[in-house]
Order: C-alpha cells, then sequence, then structure tokens
C-alpha cells in the first residue's frame, strides 16, 4: 500500500496504521466492484444455517457440553417436530426454560411465589423435576413407554433420558418417530404446566363446571387447552 497521512501522527496511532499495514499485506486490489462477503459460509452469502452454527458454538462454549453431549444436541434436531417444538426441547436441555426454579434462581419470582411444581406439588420445579422425575410425568413416560413396549429407568437429565429415549428404539426406520414422540411428551408438560400456572390458579381464578352447556366467555375458551373446552373460568370476587 502506497498511502501517506498527511498530519504527523500521534504515537498511540502508529500501532494502529502499523497493524493496519500488517492486515493489509498480500492483498491485491482488483477490478472487481467491492461487494459484502458473509465470512461463516463458504459462499459469502448470509444463510440461517451459518448463524445457527455461530450461536450454536456460543451457547456449546457457554454451557461447556462433553463431546457426547454436542452430538444428542445434532441428532435432537433431526426430528420431524415442528422447529418450535424441538427449540423448546433445545432449551430445556441446556436448562434455559422458565422453570420456577430458574425464575428464583434469576430473582424473577415475586416474594412469597412456591419455586415448587404446579403438577405435584411436593418437588422443586427444575427441568429435570418437571419433566422427568415428577410423579406426574413420571406417569405419563409410563403410560407412553407402555404403548411403545419400551423400558428404562428414568436418567438423571434429559439428555440422558434422550440417549436412553434412542436406544430403546431398536429399529432404525422407527428412530425419527420415536424422536417425535419424545418431544410431543417434553411440549405436553410444558403446556400443561402452563395451563396449571396461568389459566387454572385457584389464587387468581375459580374453577366453575360448565353445567348449563354453555360456552366459555370468548377470551377464555380461546386461551384454554383442548381438554379444558367444558370449564368456564369466572375471575374470583
Ligand atoms: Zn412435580
Amino acid at each position: 500500500m502506497d498511502g501517506a497521512i498527511r498530519r504527523n501522527p500521534f504515537m498511540w496511532e502508529l500501532n494502529l496504521v502499523a497493524t493496519c499495514l500488517a492486515s493489509l499485506v498480500g492483498i491485491m486490489l482488483g477490478e472487481e466492484e467491492d461487494r459484502w462477503w458473509w465470512l461463516p459460509d463458504e459462499s459469502g452469502a448470509f444463510s440461517v444455517k451459518s448463524s445457527y452454527r455461530i450461536l450454536e458454538n456460543l451457547v456449546l462454549l457457554d454451557v461447556g457440553l462433553s463431546a457426547e453431549e454436542e452430538g444428542i444436541f445434532v441428532k435432537l434436531w433431526k426430528s420431524p417436530a415442528p422447529s418450535k417444538v424441538v427449540a423448546f426441547s433445545w432449551l430445556a436441555f441446556i436448562d434455559r426454560i422458565p422453570t420456577r426454579s430458574n425464575l428464583a434462581f434469576r430473582h424473577i419470582l415475586a416474594n412469597g411465589d412456591p419455586s415448587v411444581c404446579v403438577l405435584c406439588g411436593q418437588g422443586e420445579e427444575t427441568t429435570s423435576h418437571l419433566f422427568l422425575h415428577c410423579d406426574v410425568a413420571v406417569l405419563i413416560w409410563r403410560k407412553v413407554m407402555d404403548w411403545l413396549d419400551i423400558n428404562f429407568i428414568t436418567p438423571r437429565n434429559l439428555f440422558m433420558h434422550f440417549v436412553c429415549w434412542s436406544e430403546a428404539c431398536n429399529s432404525r426406520r422407527l428412530l425419527k418417530a420415536f424422536w417425535l414422540i419424545w418431544h410431543a411428551v417434553i411440549w405436553a408438560i410444558w403446556k400443561e404446566r402452563n395451563a396449571r400456572i396461568f389459566f387454572l390458579d385457584n389464587q387468581k381464578w375459580n374453577l366453575y363446571v360448565n353445567k348449563e352447556g354453555a360456552h366459555p366467555s370468548r377470551s377464555s375458551a380461546k386461551e384454554l387447552p383442548n381438554n379444558y373446552k367444558r370449564i368456564v373460568l369466572i375471575k374470583d370476587r
């Protein structure tokens, strides 16, 4: 580069100039018009996939996953489940979902709000409790496993559960279907947990069975999960 600086540079600028010149060594200027080039993708074009890879690496570094756990991450995304469902499982894997335990840890729960599990009313609502070790979750998995004719002892976390679940499938052809069911159970437990907290919380709402057969009000019907369609929510006075 053949450049000249019109004034004498300050001492602190000399280093910057040297660094700039060093980074330009070997660069040949061509006749082509300048254009943007997205470095994370070989084609130079921006892609969501390459962006995801960058973020994934950041997250993996942040949570410090083992090589085995990183391998499971890859399998997680191969499920045919809707992407928002898989994304939720992914967040649950790295314990980044708003369980009551996580909310309490971040001081988001209001003073006096319990961090106890809303499904069983006993254990602390951690991710592994809610999806694996809660009495309600155990019953749900038991039913699903009986249906699929598989069996294994509940491991300590979701990673290991996903591994056991995958290994319990003895047919490669059915593996994706197994993964789909796994995501569906996780999603269903989370939806039920939210329904109980946000729609059926006895501290704020009283439950009335709709004896007259009238439909719930438009707003509550829209928010309620399907299995509660015959229940009316009326705010306690
Ligand atoms: Zn529980």
